[in-house]
């Protein structure tokens, strides 16, 4: 079994719900990669189709995985060297089968509740043990576009902390996420 993470920015909604492309965040690329290392996540697929945002993504990674970077700081050389990028979802579905020789088990996060949720607790005992190979998709801007809700095999439920708000940033949901999935 092995786990895979895809921070998705197209395509994602924005706050009229019209499909957008985000911007790649440097903070994103830092902090979700050392969260995957962590974690024991075999990828975590940065995905763009926009090939400037590519660039400035393959910019930072190449920084910290190679030369100066890399001497200085081999924990984020380490943590950087689960990243790849890929244009598109399909992309993910094509490198994870060329890898695994399956299609993984695809599951959605989000801030916001809907039918048929599945919680913490119960994906964490279907992934224990299991035989298939899972990815989780986050978004950015307002959220995963409905086209990929539509494909999804399980929706997580919402995180939750003490009151009504729970808008995380998506390094908080990746964190969270995993460690109520894998941590110890
Ligand atoms: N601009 C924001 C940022 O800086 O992270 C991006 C917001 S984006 C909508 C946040 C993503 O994090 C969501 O698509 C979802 O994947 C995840 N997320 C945020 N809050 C969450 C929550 N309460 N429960 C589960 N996932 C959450």
């Amino acid at each position: 079994m092995a786990v895979f993470i895809a921070l998705v920015h197209f395509p994602v909604i924005d706050k009229n719900e019209k499909t957008v492309t985000t911007s790649v965040t440097n903070f994103d690329i830092h902090d979700i990669s050392r969260c995957a290392k962590t974690y024991g996540v075999r990828r975590f697929y940065l995905v763009t189709p926009v090939p400037s945002q590519q660039w400035f993504a393959k910019r930072i990674i190449r920084h910290w995985t190679e030369g100066f970077g890399a001497e200085y700081n081999p924990t984020r050389q380490e943590a950087m060297g689960v990243i790849s990028l890929a244009n598109d979802l399909v992309e993910v579905v094509d490198e994870i089968t060329k890898e695994t020789g399956r299609s993984p088990i695809f599951i959605a996060t989000s801030a916001k509740s809907r039918a048929n949720m599945i919680t913490y607790k119960e994906m964490r005992e279907k992934i224990s043990g299991a035989e298939e190979d899972y990815c989780i998709l986050f978004g950015t801007g307002w959220g995963l576009h409905a086209s990929v809700l539509e494909e999804v095999d399980y929706f997580l439920e919402p995180i939750t902390g003490t009151g009504d708000y729970n808008h995380l940033s998506v390094r908080s949901a990746v964190a969270i996420t995993l460690d109520r999935l894998f941590g110890r």
